[in-house]
């Protein structure tokens, strides 16, 4: 990112809507912009397997494993608002664990992009299914929409719910339920 171009796109944006950019206020906000959206786009220049970084563990586990409640913030790509909520991933293992805050880690990798939350959560399912090699995976995201709140419909205690299941959490009913139990749904 070029963060000279960037503050001066932010400047011309101040100016298209009414403000003064030289005004006491806003003589810093370019550059805050800039470097609030460097850190909000940075999973483009990350790739999972650095994010990984070989902390996949051998075990012998073949029982499910559920990490729940984990915050989640990105911005949706039709308005570059925010959107944030919970994450909650579950898994089965064939062999191969992932350390706990690498699930944390895979999920701030997709989220620092510009999203819509169906293929946020299954990037970070497929993400998933791809280092560990697991049996399946399931994600549940439940996020709330700044721009469902703050315009448009106005509507503001809504929440989107979405879902991937791969592998024996989609073939098996009884997985799934598991799972939805696990984390409260
Ligand atoms: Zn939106």
């Amino acid at each position: 990112m070029n963060d000279t171009r960037v503050e001066q796109l932010i400047a011309e944006l101040l100016r298209e809507i009414g403000e003064d950019p030289a005004r006491e206020g806003l003589q810093k906000t370019p550059a805050r912009v800039a470097q609030a959206f460097k850190f909000l786009t940075a999973g483009y220049g990350q790739e999972l397997r650095a994010v990984v970084n070989d902390a996949v563990f051998t075990a012998a586990s073949h029982d499910m494993i559920i990490c729940r409640d984990i915050e989640i913030y990105s911005l949706c790509e039709h308005h570059l608002l925010p959107f944030y909520g919970k994450c909650h991933i579950g898994y089965i293992p064939r062999q191969k664990l992932l350390g706990i805050s690498k699930l944390a880690r895979i999920v701030n990798m997709f989220a620092r992009r510009l999203q819509i939350q169906e293929r946020l959560t299954a990037q970070i399912a497929d993400a998933i299914q791809q280092v560990t090699g697991a049996v399946g995976v399931g994600v549940v995201l439940e996020c709330r929409h700044m721009c469902m709140m703050m315009r448009g419909v106005e509507k503001q205690n809504s929440s989107l719910t979405t879902s991937s299941v791969l592998g024996s959490f989609r073939d098996e009913l009884s997985t799934r339920t598991e799972f939805l139990d696990l984390i409260g749904r």
